[in-house]
């Protein structure tokens, strides 16, 4: 039998949320939803009209650069690729291709080849929402928007890894601020290379268009690989062609035989400067680098190091960043609460909040992390410091003032325990006697006793010993 091998490559498109469109001071603004209300001649794409460069969408892309470890190249210019389609009525797109701003890079271990800048197309909405529409409906909202596009190297061979690669990407958008990279909203939009083959050299490749989510991106991808390689089987072609995601069936279709780049007949852009990017005091790459914050990958390590979290409660602080700042004022200064804050906000807090549709925390930081010494101090129990919790919801005061309010401190007071204690032992002879012929369990059920006798407010681990003391 023949081994297969798959290979993938990726390209990714990210909106850049700038306050303006790439070459005209339009409004960039991904949630306007009355068409065509952000244009101008420019992008629009009337003739004799002149694109300015938007620095800080070239700053976003130098910040991009930095943070894959990529080269800045020193020299850059944007290019018209030569198209016709309604939606890019200039009959070209400015775009880069010989000079892109970045070169190389990695993420996941995956090397990227370049990443560069382009405007983006305005929306067709097609009448009949298929392709024989009668008549489709031009939006220019997002002609123009600054569009960045990153292309992996072919070294991705798994379905798994290439969804792995485009959240990791996201993510990395999202900490930079320099794109939102939503996939539902189109902000993100990832279009995959596969090839499959059994020898040593590439097959041919097809380019699976219009995925959406994560999830569509690691379905088509298995599903082509999994198509080719029947195809191979049965000694049959693999088309070089564009394939789109039919998400509904989960497969892919035939678009269309694919263009090769000579087609676009690229040409340095002459309404536009070249850039030097040293000579320009906005693109410092010292100075940028300072305005990138913690990144991922550093963030991951921190957190391992620091605070012994597991990986999988690190990837929810890394997707929720806003909860992981909160962990760390909560715990700050107290090392002896770490876990239990973690577990606590990662569990209940979380639960809480997602109940009451809450985005921010709404218990200040100070409040909580009293209330994770109090379990430390087993002044509370478990059950109470959850009670407590519930209570701090509607009013953030200090735990200490719930817990008192509530009768949740735990009972502490040996001599009263020791009370209660002989009257459970006298009044439950039969679990007694079990307990000292070696049955342990017996002692469970007098702790329970114990518990339901205080209210919950005894601490557990007192009365185990304590009754452990009487009996023996
Ligand atoms: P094209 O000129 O057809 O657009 P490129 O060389 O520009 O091809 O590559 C486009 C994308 O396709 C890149 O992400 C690249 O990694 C990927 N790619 C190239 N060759 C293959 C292949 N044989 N199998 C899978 N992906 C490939
Ligand atoms: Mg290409």
């Amino acid at each position: 039998m023949k081994t297969y091998t798959a290979t993938i490559g990726l390209e990714i498109h990210a909106e850049l949320k700038t306050k303006t469109k790439m070459f005209c001071d339009s409004k960039n603004d991904a949630d306007e939803i009355k068409p065509n209300t952000n244009i101008c001649p420019v992008c629009v794409g009337h003739p004799g009209t002149l694109p300015v460069i938007n620095k800080e969408a070239v700053r976003s892309v130098l910040k991009v650069g930095i943070a894959i470890g990529g080269e800045i190249s020193d020299f850059t210019e944007f290019d018209r690729k030569n198209y016709f389609y309604p939606d890019i009525p200039k009959g070209y797109q400015i775009s880069q291709y010989k000079y892109p701003l970045i070169k190389g890079g990695i993420i996941n271990d995956i090397k990227i080849t370049r990443v560069h800048l382009e405007e983006d197309t305005a929306t067709l909405n097609h009448e009949s929402g298929n392709m024989n529409h009668e008549s489709s409906l031009v939006d220019f909202n997002r002609a123009g928007v600054p569009l960045m596009e990153l292309v992996t190297e072919p070294v991705i061979h798994s379905a798994k890894s290439a969804g792995d690669f485009a959240r990791e990407l996201q993510l990395l958008l999202r900490y930079l601020g320099v794109s939102d990279a939503n996939m539902e909203k189109g902000e993100m939009r990832v279009e995959a290379n596969i090839s499959v083959s059994d020898t040593s050299s590439f097959g041919t490749k097809t380019e699976v268009k219009n995925l959406n989510s994560f999830k569509a991106v690691e379905k088509a991808v298995a599903y082509e690989i999994e198509r080719q390689t029947k195809l191979l089987e049965n000694n049959e072609k693999v088309l070089q062609e564009t394939r789109g995601w039919n998400d509904v069936k989960g497969e892919t279709y035939s678009q269309r035989i694919k263009e090769d780049s000579h087609d676009y007949r690229y040409f340095p852009d002459p309404d536009l400067p070249k850039l030097k990017i040293s000579e320009i005091p906005e693109f410092a790459v010292e100075a940028l680098k300072k305005e990138i914050g913690e990144l991922p990958s550093a963030k991951r390590e921190r957190f391992k190091k620091d605070f012994g979290a597991t990986d999988k409660e690190i990837e929810v602080f890394i997707e929720l960043p806003e909860i992981a700042k909160y962990f760390e004022e909560v715990v700050k200064g107290d090392s002896k609460i770490i876990k239990l804050a973690i577990n606590y906000i990662l569990s209940d807090y979380l639960g809480l909040l997602k109940k009451e549709g809450k985005t921010t925390t709404t218990i200040s930081a100070d409040n909580f992390s009293k209330l994770m010494s109090m379990i430390n101090d087993n002044k509370i129990s478990s059950r109470g410091a959850k009670d407590i919790l519930a209570l701090m919801m509607n009013e953030n005061i200090d735990p200490e003032i719930i817990a008192e309010k509530n009768g949740l401190l735990q009972k502490n007071d040996e001599g009263e325990i020791k009370k209660i204690i002989e009257k459970i032992i006298t009044e439950n002879e039969k679990v007694v006697s079990d307990y000292k012929k070696g049955k342990e369990a017996s002692l469970q059920f007098l702790i329970g006793q114990g518990m339901k006798v205080t209210k919950g407010s005894a601490n557990p681990e007192m009365l185990k010993k304590m009754f452990k003391e009487s009996l023996t």
